[in-house]
């Protein structure tokens, strides 16, 4: 009989590990505290992206190659479009650490890229100005992904083929025994032979394993619209940007998707970018001074934007861990309990993958694929090759 698997926490990662076990014939149950798609997690936000000359952590590249063709299949099964090519300009410093490191990684993939002066920018965009001296890197093999529609789409498929879904149900804790495993939730208990734990940014309140050191942070998101031709900004002509500074200060935003009005920016990195929170204390709104800094920060790339008022913004909730590496692989104490785990800043990317990973550790304890990097382990060696030297 085809094993049953609960999903607690159904946003980017466990909405994928649903899909992809009900599509293998498992009998699914998902269980989310909110509702679906909702904006109290790291899911939500209209954008995120997608490339190849990312450079995180060279093992990823693999992951974000197999991405591309597992989104695409993702489209044709929901029948809804999830990712958007585009291309995008990185400005920076001769020198500096963006223009420097996805050359580097270009290069490494053999992948086409060009390198322009400020002055070849405004040509091809006049809505951006890049500050005298710096470089621009530009990539046309990026794609901005719709994050809540990639998680509709899983939810969907995941039902489609079998799975219990239950939102408004929060997990109070859970057991795993030699039998299987109980979750304990405000809607009642449930049993299975597997648990898959994605938690987001409550890894701390429920993956109960101490061992996987895990800090919690917010970015803000902020949504305005430019003193410019809007039609200048689509998506089709308008590349994705980010700006980094000589402090190394790195803000970057979209161009408009389809029927959108209003650009989205925010700090990624630096001393504005990120501040510690937890589920808890999580501030969803975003003060003036946080909305004003970087609006004013891109505006020295995007003058149109200079002035002006923010339309909306948003805190989002990440989690991660000190290595900014994901967890992904069993439990250090169970092996019928499955964590995905930690996915910072840059995890959206690989949402498929990591569902499909997550199906087969669930179901046969193993991947095929090369996911040592991202070992829940992995701290456990460290403390204790540093306590041996
Ligand atoms: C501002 C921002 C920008 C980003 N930009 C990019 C980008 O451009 N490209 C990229 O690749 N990545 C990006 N990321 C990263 C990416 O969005 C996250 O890594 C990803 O969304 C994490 O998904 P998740 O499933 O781990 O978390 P979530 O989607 O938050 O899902 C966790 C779920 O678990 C549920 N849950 C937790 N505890 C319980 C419980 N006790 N009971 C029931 N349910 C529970 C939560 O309610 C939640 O729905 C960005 C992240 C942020 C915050």
């Amino acid at each position: 009989m085809a094993p049953t698997v609960i999903v607690i926490g159904l946003g980017g990662m466990g909405s994928a590990a649903a899909a992809s076990l009900a599509q293998r014939g498992c009998r699914v149950i998902g269980v989310e505290r909110y509702w679906p798609t909702h904006d109290r997690g790291s899911s939500h936000g209209e954008s995120r992206v997608i490339r190849l000359a990312y450079f995180s952590d060279p093992a990823h590249v693999p992951f974000a190659q197999e991405a591309y063709p597992l989104w695409q299949r993702l489209e044709r099964d929901s029948g809804t479009e999830l990712v958007t090519p585009c291309d995008a300009v990185i400005v920076g410093p001769e020198g500096g650490e963006e223009v420097t490191a996805s050359t580097t990684v270009a290069d490494q993939l053999g992948q086409p890229y060009e390198l322009l002066t400020p002055s070849e920018v405004t040509k091809r965009w006049s809505t951006l100005t890049p500050p005298p001296g710096t470089l621009t890197f530009l990539d046309h093999s990026q794609g901005v992904i719709r994050p809540e529609a990639a998680v509709s789409a899983n939810l969907a498929l995941a039902a489609r083929n079998g799975a219990e879904l239950h939102f408004d149900t929060a997990v109070e804790s859970w057991s795993a025994g030699d039998s299987g495993v109980t979750v304990t939730t405000s809607a009642g208990e449930f049993t299975a032979d597997h648990l898959v734990i994605t938690p987001g940014a409550w890894a701390s309140d429920i993956l109960a394993a101490p061992g996987i050191p895990m800090e919690i942070g917010r970015l803000v998101q902020v949504w305005v619209r430019p003193a410019a031709d809007l039609s200048l900004f689509a998506v089709d002509r308008h590349p994705r940007f980010a700006l980094e500074d000589e402090a190394g200060r790195v803000a970057s935003g979209f161009a408009l998707l389809p029927g959108h009005s209003l650009v989205k920016v925010a700090f990624i990195k630096g001393p504005d970018a990120s501040t510690p929170t937890t589920p808890d204390t999580f501030r969803r709104e975003a003060s003036a001074a946080e909305v004003e800094s970087v609006i004013d920060y891109m505006g020295r790339l995007i003058p149109s934007l200079r002035g002006q008022e923010a339309e909306r913004a948003r805190g989002c909730i990440y989690a991660k861990t000190p290595d900014d590496n994901f967890v992904i692989g069993p439990h250090p104490e169970h092996e019928n309990v499955t964590i995905g785990a930690a996915f910072s800043v840059h995890g959206f990317k690989f949402v498929p993958v990591v569902g499909e990973i997550l199906a087969d550790l669930a179901l046969d304890g193993r991947s095929d694929r090369d996911i040592n990097v991202f070992s829940p382990l992995r701290f456990q060696d460290t403390a204790s090759s540093a306590s041996a030297q």
